[in-house]
């Protein structure tokens, strides 16, 4: 082969197409239900809009970013997440004027240079939403609940969702002064990256896979003991909303999300069967975005998934997600006169919402029955000479082998019994 696929990416083949339509609208119908609209922003951006959202030290926009150059020198970079591009869309299309609330959601790929695995590819694609323009705990639980709903309604049970609080920036200051001092004695043992968060971010050492930076940050202080008292409120009201609907959680001190422009709530939802990459999605709250990269001070909440671990995840616990469609009627014609008729008759039940083939190759009876079941399709409706002469169609049942005679027109009547 010449050419091969780039590494970390994959084609989703016909056979596999059903179950990424069926996952896909069952997130745009929900959503759609909860009253979110959908929004598309390009897969590329300037690059800036990334850097100074995420953060420059962030590992996304560090180490994982597909940059670019265009023709006249300006630096572009394939989008590596849906928020900041989101968030770029209502500020500059003056989202904030009239409705109070925007309630966005989006599908589309993301793009991040990171090493290969199960679970973790450069182009993935993610499904997210962003609620712009409320600080109302009311909707970090709505938010998180669509994400639950969504998970827990595709059929998976193993499911796990972690919540956190980290905090405004006026208890991230305390927060990481605390988490300086804890860290300050293990420096030596610090991987390199960690030793430049723990002047930049130090909430970010919490974050780090790296095995010996994880045994130590065990040991660290926890966000929740430094948050301020609204912030330790608008906590305990969205886990007091999440209640109120039955969604069970866990609190978990260590989601801490690997973006700058994360406040107070973060959240996760992981699949226990994953290995590794077991994180099915992760959102929380972003007060602090709009304004970072130009706007008012506009308070948000959104989540992200991505659609490949969902398949996984789907597939682990066994649950169906049907077959490719079959197609319900393939026609077969006998002798020249039927072969002259068929395409536009096919057009006519096809248009009537039939979905109907025929194999123009292939000649003889057998032939062609053969490619109808080959295409495991439902009923064979068969042309002939002497139906034409008759103005009827024979129509085949390929499971039962029982077949009826109906009257070429009308299609109505042709078309209640397929449905039948
Ligand atoms: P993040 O934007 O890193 O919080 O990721 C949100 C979700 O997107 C994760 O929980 C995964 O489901 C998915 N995701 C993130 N990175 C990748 C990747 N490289 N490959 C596949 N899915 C990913």
């Amino acid at each position: 082969m010449k050419y091969q696929i780039p590494r970390g990416t994959y084609d989703i083949l016909p056979e596999q197409s059903h179950k990424w339509q069926r996952i896909i609208s069952a997130f745009r119908e929900l959503a759609a239900a909860y009253g979110y609209e959908e929004i598309s922003t390009p897969v590329f951006e300037q690059a800036g809009l990334f850097e100074r959202s995420s953060g420059e030290s962030s590992d996304v926009v560090k180490k994982e970013m597909y940059r670019f150059t265009d023709q006249k020198g300006r630096e572009f970079a394939l989008r590596p997440e849906g928020t900041a591009p989101v968030a770029r869309s209502y500020l500059e299309n003056r989202m904030d004027i009239g409705a109070a609330v925007r309630k966005l959601y989006y599908i589309g790929p993301m793009f991040r240079y990171d090493r290969p695995q199960a679970g973790r590819y450069r182009q993935f694609q993610q499904y997210g939403i962003e609620l712009i323009g409320s600080d109302n705990p009311y909707y970090d639980a709505e938010v998180i609940s669509l994400l639950w709903f969504y998970l827990s309604g595709l059929g998976l049970a193993k499911l796990r969702l972690e919540i956190n609080s980290v905090g405004c920036p006026n208890c991230a200051r305390d927060y990481d002064a605390a988490l300086q001092d804890y860290f300050r004695p293990h420096l030596g043992q610090l991987c390199p990256d960690c030793r430049q968060r723990f002047e930049l971010k130090p909430r970010r050492l919490l974050d780090c896979k790296v095995k010996t930076c994880r045994e130590i940050a065990q040991g660290a202080p926890s966000q929740l003991d430094y948050l301020d008292e609204p912030c330790r409120k608008h906590f305990q009201d969205t886990q007091h909303q999440l209640e109120l609907m039955g969604i069970p959680f866990t609190i978990n001190p260590r989601i801490v999300r690997g973006l700058d422009y994360y406040t107070n709530t973060a959240f996760e939802v992981s699949y226990e069967g994953l290995g590794a990459q077991n994180s099915l999605a992760g959102g929380g709250r972003y007060n602090g975005l709009l304004e970072q990269i130009g706007g008012k001070n506009i308070p948000a909440i959104g989540f992200a998934g991505g659609f490949e671990r969902l398949l996984l995840a789907l597939e682990e616990e066994k649950v169906p997600l049907g077959n490719a469609p079959a197609p319900e009627l393939f026609v077969v014609t006998l002798g020249e006169a039927a072969r002259e008729y068929v395409l536009p008759y096919l057009n006519k039940l096809r248009l009537a919402g039939i979905q109907a083939e025929y194999d123009p190759d292939k000649n003889s009876f057998k032939a062609q029955l053969k490619a109808a079941d080959g295409r495991r399709a439902r009923h064979a409706l068969i042309i002939g000479e002497t139906e034409l002469a008759a103005r009827s169609v024979i129509l085949k049942d390929l499971a039962s082998g029982e077949q009826q005679t109906y009257p070429l027109e009308p299609l109505s009547v042709l078309i209640e019994a397929i449905r039948r």
